[in-house]
């Protein structure tokens, strides 16, 4: 069913407790946590707890979420202390625009100087 956890989910398992993650904020909806392969001084991701496979099906379904993940980026960058220098936040949707686990994440990147547009 929508929203439920699925099985062979990477972030649905850090959800649960069952792969390790740096987590650094949780709510009641969502879970933030560093990247395994910072692309930048502050790269977190920030995930809801329930699985949508990217944010346009999560914004779709559960609408109210996306609000909760992008109240979390702020608190994220302000922890960060990157909240007055600028930080980006990214939704990759789809492989052709880099993604790479299908459960949505909001990237927050800050902490160095940023180029536009990105690759
Ligand atoms: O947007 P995309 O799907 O490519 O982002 C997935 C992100 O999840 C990557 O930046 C990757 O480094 C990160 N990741 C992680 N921890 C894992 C596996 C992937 O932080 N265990």
């Amino acid at each position: 069913m929508a929203g439920e956890p699925q099985a062979d989910c990477l972030f649905c398992k850090i959800v649960a407790g069952e792969v390790p993650a740096t987590i650094v904020r949780e709510t009641e909806t969502t879970v933030a946590f560093r990247d395994i392969n910072p692309q930048a001084p502050t790269h977190v991701l920030i995930i809801p707890k329930v699985h949508h496979p990217d944010a346009a099906a999560l914004a779709a379904a559960e609408p109210q979420v996306v609000a909760d993940i992008m109240r979390e980026a702020r608190e994220v960058a302000a922890g960060d202390g990157v909240e007055d220098t600028g930080y980006r936040v990214v939704f990759n949707t789809g492989s052709g625009a880099g993604q790479t686990v299908f459960h949505a994440h909001l990237h927050v990147l800050g902490g160095r100087g940023l180029q536009w547009p990105p690759g």
